[in-house]
């Protein structure tokens, strides 16, 4: 394969067009380059050498002069080192070549020759050599480029082979055959159908053994996250998720459970027919959920938990088989691992973080100690488990998750985690026909985070969202010393006494102190923290509206979140989720410039037309055409005026912030309640005449997506403000035509006297 002559090579010199020697002998290694097809880009300067570098991922070879910092007046070898630098930063192997004509090497500084591949005297060494030698370092550069089952399955597409196995479009030829197969080949194109095979070919290994270049795969990538056991899931984090509890829990377990979990954990406790007992969040008067209390973490108040929980009578911490907890959290709030470990050390079975949103802090510093695959090996003793959808913040396709496994070999041998043993929950919930592409694309995710990859992507990220933030931080403060508003950016007002916008953004993007949840600090409105213990992640950016002082008294006028994100959406900018008077924005790696330029832009925007009470039929066509009586003579703000007074009537602030501050009693496990749904022994019950019903499924308001009831919990004084809360819901869709709420669970029916919720509850 020649697949280095896709990788063009820069040259970074400005002698190219000169006609003197130097000038001559460049050109003839440019057509010698060429006539070996390679692609060769030019750039005159190192901040123009270093911009092709940014922009292009995929050069093949770099080739510096370095004289041309002699030529400038003024200019030291600084610049071609910072540039060798930033080039070494992001990408370890890429070979860099000096040419210099008029330097010995002993005038060319350490630093500089510990990094570069080799160097060149251009007038002195023949163009032939100089262009082989470079094809020769770019070939062996790219031939160590791909991970081990990208370049396998690439290596296998380009054979085309006959295939007598499924899948039964072999290799696309089958959608060629109609007229819809044949636009579906010509959409998704030759090489993903190409290399969509089936688990038949043997030179790719099997998925469920682990064999062959998926088990090189998945353990280089065990290498890189930090894992004794990498596992790819083909099914995503909801699959992942239940693979952990069906390797580790057996009926009747006892499972300490975050409140704050995703609903497939909500399933794998159905499917494992345990006993939940729920660590519970706090939340503040955004709706924001905030991190478990640290004194939640230990053996005596999970002993008090025990003893709260009737379906656990009799049981003791030491019952305690598993334990699940979401970092980070949905908004962005990240634990520091090594004391919860310690905490529940030395009684609970295994702990499991689900780190669906998070699989990336393994690569940069801002996050260390902070995820479950930190080193830290002496903070507790029970196996450790992450669950990470990659495709959500890494590059990887949907679905694309892994299962990393920490087993600290300690304890009762029954408990530690046995490859062979756990392969049997693995085996039970995929599928023997996986996405070869979905491998893949894991495979390929984790090169891109490995030598220092990670590390700078990342840097990128952090440093892209400390810019929104401390524009949006300066922007809102010169809007309020005006006499007017802005939307502001949810973070700590202050680091170490100072104001957040005059911090250095060096330090923002280097050091976690500055981002730390401090007990008592107003901005974040959660009560029991201590000191470390949770920190908000810079690149998962909350954005305030007005409406709600940090207090969580509701001011006369208000902009509810939703009328934003709908606003943005009709531009192109899709928010990652809105509460009511907040919307996350991810500043993940595809992320760039430009993008947060434009989202500030559309929030002036925003403002103009909210000030100038712009005609909603302006606005959002659609809504207006299918509620022309509603929406028809409104304009922006006569709707957020409506909207914030329904809210504010109802104390929406209170409510969000109490919603789950006490838990409800249960009368059956999950598994329980979930076996009455399937014999058909539930009806559905309105609002109203909930108190005393068992639900038969779990109520999850989206967002946050968080269940705010479980299955076989029973409705009563403890569920009054769940409730309430979705009252004020489902009033709040009946008023708003168009800006329904989305609640899982809940059956919504139009009747005569409106619209109204029910949920399902047990007969
Ligand atoms: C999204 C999510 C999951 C499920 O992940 P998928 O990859 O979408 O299946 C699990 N847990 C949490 C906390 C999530 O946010």
């Amino acid at each position: 394969m020649q697949w280095h002559k896709n990788f063009p090579v820069l040259i970074i010199d400005d002698e190219i067009e000169a006609t003197n020697a130097t000038g001559r002998a460049l050109g003839h290694i440019v057509e010698h380059l060429q006539s070996r097809e390679f692609k060769v880009l030019l750039a005159s300067d190192y901040d123009d050498g270093r911009l092709v570098f940014n922009t292009r991922a995929d050069l093949g070879c770099v080739i510096v002069d370095w004289d041309l910092c002699l030529e400038d007046d003024g200019c030291d070898t600084e610049r071609p080192i910072e540039l060798i630098d930033a080039i070494r930063a992001r990408n370890y192997r890429l070979p860099i070549f000096l040419c210099t004509e008029r330097l010995a090497v002993e005038e060319i500084p350490t630093r500089v020759l510990e990094q570069v591949t080799g160097y060149f005297w251009i007038t002195e060494d023949t163009p032939d050599f100089i262009a082989g030698h470079i094809e020769q370092a770019a070939a062996e550069y790219v031939a160590h480029l791909l991970p081990p089952f990208f370049k396998e399955l690439v290596q296998y597409a380009q054979q085309y082979k006959y295939a007598w196995h499924t899948p039964g479009h072999t290799g696309g030829v089958a959608f060629l055959k109609s007229p819809a197969g044949r636009n579906f080949f010509n959409f998704f194109g030759e090489n993903t159908l190409r290399s969509d095979l089936s688990i038949s070919v043997p030179e790719l290994g099997s998925l469920l053994e682990h064999s062959e270049v998926v088990g090189q795969a998945e353990r280089n990538a065990a290498r890189a996250f930090g894992a004794d056991q990498t596992y790819f899931v083909t099914n995503g984090t909801s699959t992942a998720n239940k693979i952990v509890f069906h390797g580790r829990v057996t009926p009747g377990d006892v499972v300490l459970v975050d409140r704050n979990c995703h609903k497939s954990i909500c399933h794998s406790l159905i499917m494992t027919r345990v006993i939940p007992v729920y660590l519970t969040p706090t939340r503040n008067s955004q709706g924001i959920i905030g991190p478990i209390a640290p004194e939640q973490f230990n053996r005596d108040s999970v002993a008090a938990a025990l003893a709260a929980n009737p379906l656990a009578a009799g049981k003791t911490p030491e019952d305690v088989a598993h334990v699940v907890i979401t970092n980070s959290t949905y908004d962005g709030l990240c634990y520091h691992v090594a004391p919860l470990e310690q905490g529940l050390s030395g009684f609970v079975g295994g702990l499991h973080f689900d780190e669906a949103w998070y699989a990336y802090a393994r690569f940069h510093p801002m996050y260390q100690g902070r995820f479950a695959m930190a080193d830290n090996p002496e903070a507790g003793d029970c196996p450790l488990f992450a669950t990470q959808s990659t495709h959500k913040l890494l590059a990887a396709f949907s679905q694309a998750s892994m299962v990393h496994v920490k087993d600290r070999h300690l304890g009762d041998p029954a408990s530690r985690v046995d490859p062979k043993r756990f392969n049997e929950a693995f085996m039970m919930h995929s599928s023997t026909s996986p996405q070869y592409s979905i491998i893949a694309s894991l495979d390929v995710a984790t090169a891109m985070m490995q030598h220092g990859g990670g590390r700078a992507l990342i840097g990128d990220c952090i440093a892209e969202a400390v810019a929104f933030r401390r524009k949006l931080r300066q922007v809102q403060e010169e809007a309020v010393a005006a006499g007017g508003w802005f939307f502001s950016p949810w973070q700590p007002a202050t680091v170490d006494g100072q104001d957040f916008a005059a911090v250095g953004a060096a330090r923002l993007e280097s050091d976690p102190a500055c981002w730390l949840l401090e007990p008592g600090a107003a901005w974040h409105g959660f009560d029991s923290l201590a000191p470390g213990h949770a920190m908000l992640d810079p690149i998962k950016v909350t954005i305030l509206c007005p409406g709600i002082a940090p207090d969580g008294t509701m001011d006369e006028t208000g902009v509810p979140a939703a009328l934003v994100s709908r606003f943005l959406e009709s531009r192109g900018i899709v928010p990652e989720k809105t509460g009511p008077y907040c919307f996350l924005m991810l500043f993940s790696m595809g992320v760039t410039k430009g993008k947060s330029g434009t989202l500030l832009a559309e929030l002036f925007q925003f403002q103009r037309h909210y000030q100038a009470n712009t005609p909603l039929a302006d606005l959002f066509e659609d809504l207006v055409e299918h509620h022309p009586e509603r929406y028809g003579a409104m304009g922006l703000k006569d709707l957020a005026d409506q909207m914030h007074a329904h809210y504010r009537q109802n104390r929406m602030s209170v409510i969000v912030r109490d919603v789950c501050d006490e838990l409800p009693v249960p009368a059956m496990i999950p598994a329980e309640a979930y076996d009455h749904l399937v014999q058909g022994r539930v009806e559905e019950v309105p609002l109203g005449e909930l108190e005393g019903r068992i639900a038969a499924a779990m109520v999850v308001p989206y967002p946050p997506g968080i269940p705010v009831i479980m299955p076989g919990e029973r409705f009563g004084p403890e569920t009054r403000t769940i409730v309430q809360y979705l009252g004020v819901c489902q009033e709040f869709d009946g008023a708003f035509p168009g800006f329904e709420s989305e609640n899982h669970g809940v059956l919504v029916r139009r009747e005569d006297q409106g619209l109204r919720y029910y949920i399902s509850c047990i007969r």
